[in-house]
């Protein structure tokens, strides 16, 4: 049995989704950060566990020769990027693994699996930044937060980002510096600025500004958005969103409109698309466009289809398909989302669309008693996967095509897993895309057949 503080010769052979290279030590798996398949090192045990230890790389002895210098000054303290001291290469074949792996382990599925689709880019991709703003000795600092903890790293100039976000960044928090205006205190509760958070449309280039804050600062903030917009003509939109709350999670119910509609737009798949503060919309714009072209091609439509977009966002899914489609019904839980996917089908003069503000497993639910019998649906839930009463729904509608699409390859083995046990459905292909370099996140794309 290992023990804490003992040094050990290991070889790394595999790689987990958190970006820890595996080796095995007289049958124990040891996890080490910063490791890459193939690396021979000595490694020093940290923690131990009953069938498992973590170790830290005391000496590279060889290395392997995927192994490159990570391109990034704050890559060991940032909990962001864990794949960025190896080739892109690598990255791709541990992704396509982990979901392969996920579908055999989890899933007890084997299926045919298309080679994972890379990103032609891997730096520079999201079109979403959300940095947290702290107080440092009564000045706003902002960054990110450390691995595995709520301390921030001032640090503006993430690669995974476009540039611009942090000259933007950069200028607010001057201005609030010089203004007096306090960083929330995570602690005390007290002060106001949380987070400075940034979207840009990939396509159009409009960029909204939202400054999440705990009180109302909007009279504090309304002289920023002449200097903004002059210095940033692409800055279409200004809002203060509050969050008074005592939590983690970034962003409040309200929000307070300062420049512009309130909203940018973008195009997605030919579509011109509307975007408010508080839809979800993916964070890489031309991976997903090729993620929904995947979809669409599994969903094999030929012009007079009944399909059904499950978690649909701001609607894009199913707007990409809609031009093939008998018609379309949406389901989405944020109704701010809902509004956005309704605008952007009038917008796009795409009549035969309807979205549905309900959970997923409600509306399905509901559908289905109500006798909508969808010839395909998409689904595309959150990390969580989907509810026991939406998998219920599609079994009992039992399209002929289910098109899954997920950001978790274990609940996503899961659901499918469901699916197939029910003797209804078989798997009949997946791919991986990857459309996070950089970080352990993979999206998994799966088609589903009825049976007979
Ligand atoms: N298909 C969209 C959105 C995918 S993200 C796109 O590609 O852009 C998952 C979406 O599911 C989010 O918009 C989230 O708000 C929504 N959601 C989360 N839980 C839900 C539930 N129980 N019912 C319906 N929608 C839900």
């Amino acid at each position: 049995m290992l023990k804490k503080n003992e040094v050990i010769a290991l070889e790394i052979t595999g790689m987990t989704s958190e970006g820890n290279g595996v080796g095995r030590h007289e049958g124990i798996a040891v996890f080490v950060p910063l490791t890459a398949v193939g690396d021979k090192i000595t490694c020093k045990i940290v923690k131990t566990e009953k069938s498992y230890c973590y170790g830290i790389i005391e000496e590279i002895k060889e290395a392997a020769p995927c192994r490159t210098p990570a391109d990034c000054e704050v890559y060991r303290q940032c909990g962001g990027c864990c794949f960025r001291h190896f080739g892109y290469e690598e990255e791709l074949r541990i992704k396509d693994n982990i979901v392969r792996d996920a579908f055999r382990r989890i899933g007890g599925i084997d299926t045919e699996f298309e080679e994972i689709l890379g990103c032609e880019s891997r730096d520079g991709y999201r079109n979403k930044a959300q940095y947290p703003v702290a107080d440092k000795d009564g000045q706003a600092v902002c960054g990110f937060f450390a691995k595995r903890s709520h301390r921030i790293i001032p640090y503006t100039d993430c690669r995974l980002q476009p540039p611009i976000f942090r000259e933007i960044t950069d200028f607010i928090i001057s201005y609030i510096n010089e203004n007096k205006i306090p960083a929330y205190n995570e602690q005390t509760g007290k002060g106001s600025v949380r987070h400075i958070y940034l979207r840009r449309g990939y396509h159009s280039g409009e960029i909204m500004v939202c400054i999440v804050s705990a009180k109302n600062i909007s009279g504090e903030i309304k002289p920023l958005c002449n200097l903004l917009t002059e210095k940033f003509p692409d800055i279409k939109s200004i809002v203060v969103n509050l969050n008074p709350a005592k939590t983690n999670v970034i962003l409040g119910e309200r929000i307070i409109n300062l420049y512009g509609d309130g909203y940018i737009r973008d195009i997605m798949c030919k579509n011109k698309i509307r975007l408010s503060p508080l839809s979800f919309y993916q964070v890489n714009t031309p991976q997903a466009e090729r993620l929904y072209a995947i979809a669409k091609e599994y969903a094999n439509l030929d012009g007079g289809e009944r399909i059904m977009d499950l978690y649909c966002g701001t609607g894009t899914i199913g707007l990409s398909m809609a031009d093939k489609a008998g018609s379309l019904i949406g389901v989405e839980i944020i109704p701010e989302a809902v509004r956005d996917a309704r605008f952007n089908a009038a917008e796009n003069g795409i009549s035969n669309a309807e979205f549905i503000c309900d959970s997923a497993g409600k509306a399905a639910r509901k559908l289905s008693e109500r006798g909508e019998l969808p010839d395909v649906i998409t689904v595309d839930p959150p990390r969580k996967g989907c509810d026991e009463e939406t998998v219920a729904a599609l079994l009992k509608m039992a399209p002929k095509r289910i098109v899954m699409i997920s950001c978790n390859p274990a609940t996503c083995a899961r659901d499918v897993k469901l699916l197939c046990e029910s003797g209804i459905y078989r798997t009949v292909k997946a791919r991986a895309v990857d459309m996070f370099p950089g970080t352990g996140h993979v999206e998994t794309a799966v088609l589903l057949s009825k049976l007979n």
